[in-house]
């Protein structure tokens, strides 16, 4: 029997633990599927491109065949560790726009969530070294810094950036989100900074009123569909339960906080009869509502070897290694995309609505595939697509993998923002400042050249730059696609909050890290009487 148990030691997850048990009167236990975060490719930057690649540390999941991409089942890498996702992600720290929280706080049932009200959320967890300004904050256990762009190739692309006609800013976090510029990234003294390594320190960790138990997968909450009482647990070839005296936290992810809420007959009355579930409570929108960012490329070699393929190769890679143990410098102390853009197609409102990353090297099959050669890539994706999917079962197993169906595409207006986006990756490749070091180009390739030629290579390669969203979303009662309220407390049940990715109404413009941590700190601090109700 516990206060609070969290489930789920991911980005919103570690903190929710970290501030509930900073009250030594609540006895709070964190559940995490996976193990403790030890392994020293989590906390090493570049090492991001190792935990891509297998599934020791990562959920490793695969979509449903997406219909609009040629029926392609995509990659779908989830970190399956204390941290989770913020331990394998790519560490960019991005809020998205203004208005973006602006517009869920005008959603019914969604108040409280304008952007002068999350900002001191935001800047609550961060430690910016800089300092204290009016967007970053300097007293929180989040480092988060600026890269020093040794390898030239970054600041090569905002110079093209700038002469393809586009603006540049100093900081994405800031007044003005719009233009080209640096990154700020979760990266301190050369180390990733995990939501575990952050918020569960060893400090944290040894806090005798926190709990934590680690390769502890939850099967099922304990419910009678009036209030949810705890939760059962895989753990050590047992399976126990464990009771919650106050709230269980359901800090799953967006991917599996919709499949163990199902699991728990707590969903769409069809999907749970699809699977012979037992309808505990009656919860249409749980799983649906599903929305992520798809990503497209476009390739070049390089005719420089100052690219980030020269530290990836032997022998230089065995000293870039040795530099950073011994440092915690060099190339492998940086996550690869120091600088980026956010800009406007055609089709945008007051808002940017393509992002782009930046990497000085080919970066393909999310890395399980081995680059051409020495190149660089821009990473293109919509911000605020108007496809939905959904999260499902494709079994009552509680350890089988969810179904995971994007619809990426579904909305026809998406693909021709992709396209757009193509062009403008072409524009700003063409610009002066690249003649020197571009080669040819390796995708889409010189036969893609046409809208349709174009349609088709999205169609072919496009994938996921990882932030789904949505999936337990907020929203008014009456609303039968809302999940949970204001407060992240699940319609209709007691005792049970959602509080992580999955219930973000719509997609922020940027990464979903620095959101989902926003989320967990107000909702702690909603929780423990910090903030008004
Ligand atoms: C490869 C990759 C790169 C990314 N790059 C960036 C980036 O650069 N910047 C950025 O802002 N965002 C990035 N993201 C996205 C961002 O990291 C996520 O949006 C964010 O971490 C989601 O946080 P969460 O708390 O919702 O879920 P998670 O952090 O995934 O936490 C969920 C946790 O719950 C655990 N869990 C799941 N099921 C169970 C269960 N049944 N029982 C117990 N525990 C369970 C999981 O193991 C996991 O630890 C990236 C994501 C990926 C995959």
């Amino acid at each position: 029997m516990y206060d609070y148990i969290i489930i789920g030691g991911g980005s919103a997850g570690a903190v929710m633990a970290n501030r509930l048990s900073a009250n030594p009167d609540n006895q709070v236990l964190l559940l995490e599927a996976g193990p403790s975060d030890r392994h020293p490719f989590i906390h090493m930057p570049a090492g991001v491109v190792e935990l891509l690649k297998a599934d020791k540390l990562n959920w490793y999941f695969s979509t449903a065949p997406e219909p609009e991409l040629l029926g392609r089942r995509l990659y779908w890498p989830r970190g399956r560790v204390l941290g989770g996702t913020s331990a394998m992600n790519g560490m960019v720290y991005i809020r998205g726009h203004r208005n973006d929280y602006d517009r869920w706080a005008a959603l019914p049932g969604c108040e409280g969530w304008h952007y002068d009200e999350v900002l001191p959320y935001f800047r609550q967890s961060e430690y910016f070294p800089e300092g204290d300004t009016e967007w970053h904050g300097h007293e929180g256990e989040l480092g988060v810094s600026r890269l020093k762009q040794k390898l030239a190739l970054f600041q090569t692309f905002v110079d093209a950036a700038e002469q393809a006609g586009y603006p540049r800013t100093g900081d994405f976090n800031g007044a003005e989100q719009e233009g080209a510029g640096p990154y700020d990234v979760t990266i301190r003294d050369g180390v990733r900074q995990s939501t575990a390594r952050c918020f569960l320190p060893k400090a944290v960790r040894r806090r005798p009123n926190l709990e934590i138990l680690t390769n502890a997968r939850a099967l099922a909450l304990l419910t009678d569909g009036k209030r949810v009482h705890g939760v059962q647990v895989a753990h050590d070839n047992r399976q126990p339960c464990f009771y919650a005296r106050r709230e269980t936290l359901l800090c799953a992810g967006a991917v599996q906080s919709p499949q163990l809420l199902l699991l728990s007959g707590i969903g769409d009355p069809e999907e749970l009869e699809r699977h012979n579930i037992p309808l505990r409570h009656k919860l249409p929108g749980v799983g649906k509502n599903l929305q992520d960012h798809l990503d497209v490329s476009v390739q070049h070699f390089a005719t420089t070897t100052e690219t980030l393929y020269a530290n990836a190769r032997p022998p230089r890679n065995i000293l870039t290694l040795l530099r950073y143990l011994l440092t915690h410098g060099g190339a492998a102390a940086s996550n690869g995309i120091e600088t980026g853009a956010f800009l406007k197609t055609s089709h945008a409102g007051e808002e940017p609505d393509i992002q782009l990353h930046f990497i000085p090297a080919f970066m393909l099959d999310h890395a399980r595939q081995e680059a051409p050669g020495h190149g660089f890539m821009l990473h293109a994706c919509q911000l605020r697509p108007q496809s939905r999917g959904e999260i499902g079962l494709w079994s009552a197993d509680p350890l089988a993998p969810p179904r995971i169906q994007p619809r990426y595409l579904s909305a026809p207006g998406d693909l021709e923002v992709m396209v757009e986006a193509v062009k403008i990756c072409r524009r700003i490749f063409a610009a002066k400042a690249f003649d020197a070091v571009r080669g040819e180009e390796h995708m889409p390739g010189p036969g893609v050249e046409d809208d349709a030629a174009i349609a088709e290579f999205i169609r072919r390669h496009a994938e996921t730059i990882y932030h789904p969203v949505g999936t337990c979303r907020m929203g008014a009662a009456g609303d039968p696609e809302a999940v949970v309220d204001n407060q992240c407390r699940v319609h209709g049940l007691e005792g049970l909050r959602v509080v992580d990715a999955s219930i973000m109404p719509q997609l922020p413009g940027g990464n979903t890290n620095a959101p989902t941590i926003m989320i967990a700190e107000r909702i702690a601090a909603l929780i423990t009487g910090k903030a008004p109700a």
